[in-house]
């Protein structure tokens, strides 16, 4: 999938800011932006990380979609239409940050992302303010995490 980001130079050939301002909205449902998908390893190193046996963290805390393990969320405080995922704390911060999933780790360099110019400008950068902010990404580091992304889940099949 990464491909046909690497077949002519990217529309983000100058690089991409960005820099999370804690708003939080990624951990939220919106649009698209609906599930927070884990694999195998994911759920084990979340489970452990709560102090949870993995089938005890399987039944409080995920649900299965289309054969996918997903995080079950629960209605927003902030917005009573949007769902969020259960380890958004308070402040906004993740609660399981040091073992956050992949999805998380690499939001908001999604090949889906960063396909279109206009789909970074628009959709993205509604739902993240911290695009256009904090450092610079190279374009090779924008497709490195990128294809991490890609890769890891292409692994787990
Ligand atoms: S939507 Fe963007 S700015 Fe807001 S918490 Fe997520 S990554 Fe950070």
């Amino acid at each position: 999938m990464i491909s046909n980001l690497m077949s002519t130079e990217p529309w983000y050939e100058a690089g991409l800011r960005f820099g999370c301002t804690h708003c939080g909205n990624c951990c939220k449902s919106h649009g698209e932006y609906a599930y927070i998908y884990l694999m195998e390893p994911e759920v084990e190193a979340i489970a452990e990380h709560l102090g949870l046996e993995v089938e005890v963290f399987r039944e409080r805390h995920t649900e299965v979609d289309e054969g996918w393990t997903v995080i079950r969320t629960s209605r927003s405080a902030s917005t009573s239409s949007s769902r969020a995922c259960p380890f958004l704390a308070e402040d906004n911060r993740c609660g399981i940050y040091p073992v956050r999933p992949v999805q998380c780790r690499t939001w908001p360099f999604w090949d889906e992302n960063l396909r279109r110019k206009t789909t970074w400008e628009g959709p993205v950068r509604d739902t993240c303010p911290g695009i256009g902010e904090g450092r610079l990404y190279t374009a090779d580091e924008i497709e490195t995490i990128a294809r991490g992304n890609e890769e890891w889940y292409a692994d787990q099949d």
